[in-house]
């Protein structure tokens, strides 16, 4: 467990740690804006990879988080792996989203 730290601007994750009571966003060591907390099960793209972190970037900015997500029905559900999956997804899944769990 614990928590991810995203920087959109540099395409970067990194690992937050394990205490729960220092979970906090901050900011990036590289260009100093403030970073987005996201779950830890949250698996950044490749530096390289511009369609993927295009989707992680879509996906933080329509509120998910990358924790569990369920559908009306309490089924567990995938996250979308292109952009064109994450708009159905969005229009699917209405917030509110899953937040950190
Ligand atoms: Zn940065």
């Amino acid at each position: 467990m614990g928590y991810k730290n995203v920087c959109l601007n540099c395409n970067i994750a990194f690992s937050t740690g394990m205490d729960y009571n220092d979970v906090r966003e901050s900011n990036c060591t590289q260009c100093n804006e403030q970073m987005i907390l996201v779950n830890h099960k949250f698996k950044p793209p490749k530096k390289t990879d511009i369609a993927g972190w295009k989707l992680v970037r879509f996906l933080i900015e329509k509120g998910l988080r990358f924790g569990a997500a369920y559908d009306n029905n309490h089924v567990r559900v995938q996250y979308p792996k292109t952009l064109e999956e994450a708009k159905e997804f969005v229009k699917n899944h209405k917030a509110p989203f899953p937040v950190i769990r």
